[in-house]
Order: structure tokens, then sequence, then C-alpha cells
């Protein structure tokens, strides 16, 4: 199986959100149900204080948590690219993939009636394009590749598996990638 991930470079997100803005627009997602997300994170100590921003969203995890704890069988895992859907007629809405997941990126509509999160543009991706935070993503830091390919799409630094502000990536296996810079 060919893992399809996102690589982010924190270097080049100015926070603008255009991606989370983008997300909601093309998937109908209401301001509360946001797939994705973009914090700001510091790291170091006063006065060598370095700021980055992070925009995530769902990172169909090599070992999915919210899958392991689904009583449904909504959640499942694509075998040809590894991206993580949630089936709408499946979920009932129990919200235990919201607590597993170290990433918050299952996110339960307001009347409770289920759970959704982001699908890697899987549609989009099959049909050749690329995921539109991706392709709104202004200062190119969101990009979208297979793992494997990911040292030579970095180009402008090492890659990382986690960087500051990221929940530790050895519990679920992660698809993203980070360019890390001093
Ligand atoms: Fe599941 Fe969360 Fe991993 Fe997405 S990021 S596959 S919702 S555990």
């Amino acid at each position: 199986m060919t893992q399809v991930g996102f690589l982010f470079d924190p270097a080049r997100c100015i926070g603008c959100q255009s991606c989370r803005v983008a997300c909601q627009v093309y998937n109908e997602t209401t301001a509360e149900v946001n797939w994705r997300q973009v914090t700001s994170h510091e790291r170091g100590a006063f006065p060598d204080v370095v700021q980055h921003n992070l925009s995530l969203a769902c990172n169909h995890c090599e070992r999915p948590a919210c899958m392991a704890v689904c009583p449904a069988d909504a959640i499942q895992k694509r075998v040809s690219d590894g991206i993580v859907t949630v089936d709408p007629d499946r979920c009932n809405g129990c919200r235990r993939c919201v607590g597993a997941c170290p990433y918050g990126a299952p996110r339960p509509a307001p009347d409770r009636s289920r759970v959704s999160k982001c699908d890697f543009c899987m549609a989009r991706q099959d049909a050749g394009l690329a995921p539109v935070c991706v392709e709104t993503c202004v200062g190119g830091a969101l990009r979208y590749g297979p793992l494997d390919e990911m040292d030579a799409m970095a180009g402008e630094g090492p890659l990382a598996s986690s960087v500051e502000g990221f929940f530790d990536p050895a519990w679920t296996r992660p698809s993203i990638r980070f360019v890390a810079r001093k």
C-alpha cells in the first residue's frame, strides 16, 4: 500500500486560515465542525523564542486510534492509499473516536447525531486534483503526496515526524511530515 500524507512547512505558514476556510466551504461544514484547525505555538525561552503555526486535520494514521474504538465499524482505512474515512450511514454518534484521537480530528455534529472528519478530499484525489487545503495555501506550507516520496519533496530542510505543538507520533503513526528548520 502506498500511504498518502501531508507535508507541512511551519516556516511557510503565515496563519492566514485560508486552508481552514477552504475546507469548510468545500465540505459544507459549519463553524463548529471545522475539519482543519490552524494554531500558533512557541518554542525556546525568552528572549530566544521562536513562534510557528500549525495547520492540522486528520492525519490518516497508520494505526488509527479512531478506527480501533469505533463500535459501528464506521471508520475504514482505504487499502490503496491509507485514507481514513467515516461512513455517515454507519456512524451512530457515540463519539468514542473523538476521545481516542490525539489530534482532535473527528468532529461531532452539534446535534450529536454523527461524527465527521477530513477525508483528504478523497474524491478530488481520485480525480487527479489536490486537496482544497493544499490548493488554497498561499505560502505553499501544505503539500501532500506518498510518504515515501517526501524526502525528495521537502527540499528546504530535513524531514521530521513531529514538531512543537504536535502530539507524540509514536502512538498512531500519523501520515504527516514536517520540514524541520532551525
Ligand atoms: Fe483517526 Fe485521529 Fe489518526 Fe485521523 S488523526 S486517523 S481521526 S486517530
